[in-house]
């Protein structure tokens, strides 16, 4: 988690109203970005998962100053149908909306994808991890009538083989494409769509890939700027994204990974 104090301060976001799914803890990656959003002035209200984290996160959310929470299975209609209802209770408008969600079973984030990978399981990972991407923008664009900026977390695995992420992988592409689907759809409308890829960086989710510590280390090996992640510089990236200065920017997936996507080859292998 970083320090508060290390998210720029400003109005970049005052008069902004948004959503942030996702916080689960203080090393979520969400509550970075809601973190910054609200040192630049931003209005939200948080969904959490269940019951059981309120007490984990209702702190957090009065440390930034976000009153309104409300709880949000994204695989249960009802649940989504309740949250939205109370979102356009509390903040009557929408002008930008943080998915920070994923899930697979963590059997199956190890070993051989191929021999791995159950129907079940599948489709439980494309379900909360790009499927609720898609009905999260199409509830949240009918509170968006001045336009609005969405984005979604996605990691490298949907583009190249890393591994372990095995069904992860397939899903985060799933919801890269459907960014794009989304960005068509949605751009007539004044409402801009992106993901941004991330870095590995120690949260939860992490913790559920077999060998996670190492795809931060390997991260910051074969990186070009030779760093971690820094949850500033995805905070950062959101910030652009979610406010004015993102104007014309959709259907993007923006690397935020310190230059770890466009390495071809690491230095040891590397000759001369
Ligand atoms: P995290 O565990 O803090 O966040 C994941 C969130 O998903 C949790 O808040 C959890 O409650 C929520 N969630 C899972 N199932 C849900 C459901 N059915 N309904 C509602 N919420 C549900 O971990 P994180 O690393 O902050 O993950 C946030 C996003 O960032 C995920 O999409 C993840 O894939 C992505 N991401 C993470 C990394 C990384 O290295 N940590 C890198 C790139 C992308």
């Amino acid at each position: 988690m970083a320090d508060e104090s290390a998210f720029p301060k400003g109005d970049l976001m005052r008069g902004k109203k948004g959503l942030v799914m996702g916080v689960a803890n203080h090393h979520s990656i969400a509550y970075g970005i809601a973190s910054q959003l609200a040192a630049q002035g931003a209005e939200m209200a948080f969904t959490y998962q269940g019951e059981a984290l309120e007490r984990r996160v209702r702190p957090l959310a009065e440390a930034i100053g976000v009153k309104t929470l409300i709880p949000a299975d994204v695989t249960d209609d009802a649940s989504m149908d309740a949250a939205f209802a109370e979102i356009e209770k509390s903040l009557g408008t929408l002008d930008f909306v943080v998915h920070s969600i994923a899930f697979a079973n963590k059997d199956e984030l190890k070993g051989s994808f191929v021999d791995n990978t159950s129907r079940d399981s599948f489709l439980l990972a494309m379900n909360i991890s790009a499927y609720s991407f898609v009905d999260v923008a199409r509830r949240s664009a009918r509170l968006m009538p001045n336009g609005g900026s969405m984005i979604s977390m996605t990691y490298l695995g949907s583009e190249r083989v890393i591994p372990n992420y095995n069904t992860m992988g397939v899903a985060k592409a799933a919801l890269e494409a459907a960014t794009r689907y989304v960005a068509r759809d949605l751009g007539p409308r004044g409402i801009r769509v992106n993901a941004i890829s991330a870095g590995a960086m120690r949260t939860l989710s992490l913790a559920g890939i077999s060998g996670g510590r190492g795809m931060i280390a390997q991260g910051r090996a074969f990186s070009a700027l030779k760093e971690d992640t820094s949850m500033e510089g995805v905070a950062g990236a959101a910030l652009w994204l979610l406010s004015d200065l993102g104007r014309s920017t959709t259907g993007e997936i923006v690397h935020v990974d310190a230059g770890f996507h466009m390495i071809g080859l690491p230095d040891d292998l590397a000759e001369g």
